[in-house]
C-alpha cells in the first residue's frame, strides 16, 4: 500500500531540489505532473525484467509484457468506471484521442450543413480537430460562450446545440479558467438533439473521481502525463457500439484480423484502434500511476487541492494590481489559477517567479480563442497537485508580491 501525502519527500525526489538557490515550488501541474517513485520503479522493473513486444510472442517475456499491458488497461477501466475493457483504448494522449474521434467517427458522421458545437474555453487539442473536420466537411463549427464570471454559459449551450448538431465536444475541466463543466447535463442536451458528447478529461481525471458511465459521455480522452504517468501514453474511452461501428484510425500491425492482397479485415476492440507497437512501458507506468492515485484516494486529492485553493484564490483576488480570470469563488475552482499583474508581461512574471524557485506557466495555454475572449494575449497560470502544500501557496503569494514590488519599484497601482 502506497503511503499518501506525508511521504512525498521520498515519493517525488524531483521536488527536493533547489532552483535558482531556492527550494523548488512546482506549480506547473496542468502542463505535466511529477512522477512518484512507484511509477519510475514500474518502468525500471519492466525494462529490467519483462521487456518484450505484446500480443505477438508465445515466449515467457512476451506473455509477461502482454499481461502487464492488459492489466494496466483493466486498472484504467476501473479508475474511470468504464463498463468493459474493450471501451478503453490506449493512445498517445488527449490530443491523439480527440484526433482519433474526429478522424473516424467525425469523418463518418459529419456531413455538409451539419454542426459541431464546442466551447470557447477549449484547449487547441479539442478545437482544431473539430475546426478542420468542419472545414473538410463544409459543416459549421459553433462555440458555447462564457458567463460573466467565466463559467460555461449553459443557456448558450441550449441555444447552440440543435437537431443539426452531430458532435458536442467540451472540456471537463478548463486548463485556464479552473472551472468544471457539467458534462452530464451537456451529454443529455447532446443526446436530446441526436448528437454525441465528446469529453476532454485532460484536466479532470488527474484531480477528481470520474465515472464515464454516470456522465453518459460517448467519448472521453485524457493524458497519462498529467496524472503522474509517463509522457506518450493516454486513453480514449468510447461507448462500445460507437467504437465498433467506427473505421480504424491507423492501419498496420496488431489491428488486423486478416490481410489479403487487395483487402483486409480488422480485429476486435480495443486493438482495432491500437495499430503498431504501442507504448507498452507507458501503459504500465499509467497503471502504476492509477494505483498510486487510488491508494491516495481521489476524494483526498480533490479535498487537498480545494483546501489550497480556498487559501490561495481569495488572497490573490484581493491583491491590488492582480487580475484573476475565471470564477473567484473557490468552491467553483479546480487547482488551476490564472492571473495577470497590471502592466507586466506574463513571461516576465513567470521568469521573476522562477528566480524565486516558483515554477508557473506563462502564455496562451493552447487556448488562443479563449485568450481573445478574455482580451488577453497571454496569462500566468499556477496549477496545483496533491504534493503541493500550504507552504507552496505562501511562497507563490510572497513571490508575486515581490515581483510586483520589483517591477513597480514599490508603487503598485490600486485596482
Ligand atoms: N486538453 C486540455 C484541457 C489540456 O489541458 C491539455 C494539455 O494541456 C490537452 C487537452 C492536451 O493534452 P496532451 O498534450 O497531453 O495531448
Amino acid at each position: 500500500m502506497i503511503k499518501p501525502r506525508e511521504t512525498h519527500a521520498t515519493d517525488f525526489s524531483i521536488l527536493q531540489q533547489r532552483v535558482n538557490d531556492e527550494p523548488l515550488v512546482y506549480l506547473d501541474n496542468a502542463a505535466t505532473a511529477q512522477k512518484p517513485q512507484a511509477v519510475i520503479d514500474a518502468l525500471t522493473h519492466f525494462y529490467q525484467h519483462d521487456n518484450a513486444n505484446v500480443h505477438r510472442g508465445v515466449h515467457t517475456l512476451a506473455e509477461r509484457a502482454t499481461a502487464a499491458y492488459e492489466q494496466a488497461r483493466e486498472k484504467v477501466q476501473h479508475f474511470i468506471h468504464a463498463p468493459e475493457m474493450e471501451t478503453v483504448i490506449f493512445t498517445k494522449g488527449t490530443t491523439d484521442g480527440l484526433n482519433l474521434v474526429a478522424s473516424t467517427y467525425g469523418e463518418q458522421q459529419v456531413h455538409a450543413g451539419d454542426e459541431i458545437v464546442i466551447s470557447i474555453m477549449e484547449h487547441h487539442s479539442n478545437l482544431i480537430p473539430w475546426q478542420q473536420l468542419a472545414i473538410r466537411k463544409h459543416a459549421t463549427l459553433k462555440y458555447i460562450g462564457l458567463t460573466a464570471d467565466g463559467e460555461l454559459d449553459l443557456a448558450d449551450a441550449a441555444r447552440q446545440i440543435t437537431p443539426r448538431t452531430k458532435i458536442v465536444a467540451v472540456t471537463h475541466a478548463s486548463n485556464v479558467l479552473g472551472v468544471v463543466n457539467p458534462l452530464k447535463q451537456l451529454a443529455r442536451l447532446a443526446h436530446q438533439n441526436g448528437a454525441v458528447l465528446v469529453g476532454d478529461g485532460a484536466q479532470a481525471v488527474p484531480h477528481m473521481k470520474v465515472d464515464v458511465q454516470d456522465l453518459d459521455v460517448d467519448f472521453y480522452a485524457f493524458s497519462g502525463h498529467k496524472m503522474m504517468a509517463p509522457t506518450g501514453i493516454g486513453v480514449l474511452y468510447g461507448k462500445k457500439a460507437l467504437l465498433a461501428a467506427m473505421p480504424p484510425y491507423q492501419f498496420g500491425g496488431e489491428m488486423i484480423d486478416f490481410v489479403h492482397q487487395q483487402s483486409s479485415t480488422w480485429t476486435q476492440l480495443p486493438w482495432k484502434f491500437e495499430a503498431g507497437t504501442q507504448n507498452i512501458a507507458g501503459s504500465i507506468g499509467l497503471g502504476a500511476a492509477v494505483d498510486y492515485l487510488t491508494a491516495y484516494g481521489m476524494d483526498r486529492v480533490h479535498e487537498r487541492e480545494a483546501t489550497l485553493v480556498a487559501n490561495l484564490l481569495p488572497r490573490l483576488v484581493a491583491m491590488p494590481g492582480v487580475t484573476v480570470f475565471g470564477p473567484h469563488d473557490p468552491a467553483k475552482h479546480t487547482g488551476v489559477i490564472t492571473f495577470n499583474l497590471d502592466g507586466l508581461h506574463p513571461h516576465d512574471v513567470a521568469t521573476a517567479l522562477d528566480m524565486e524557485g516558483v515554477a508557473v506557466r506563462a502564455g496562451h495555454h493552447c487556448a488562443q480563442p479563449l485568450m481573445a475572449a478574455l482580451h488577453q494575449v497571454a496569462t500566468v497560470r499556477a496549477s496545483l497537485y496533491l504534493y503541493n502544500t500550504q507552504a507552496d501557496v505562501e511562497r507563490l503569494l510572497t513571490a508575486i508580491q515581490e515581483t510586483k514590488e520589483f517591477f513597480n519599484h514599490g508603487s503598485v497601482s490600486a485596482k
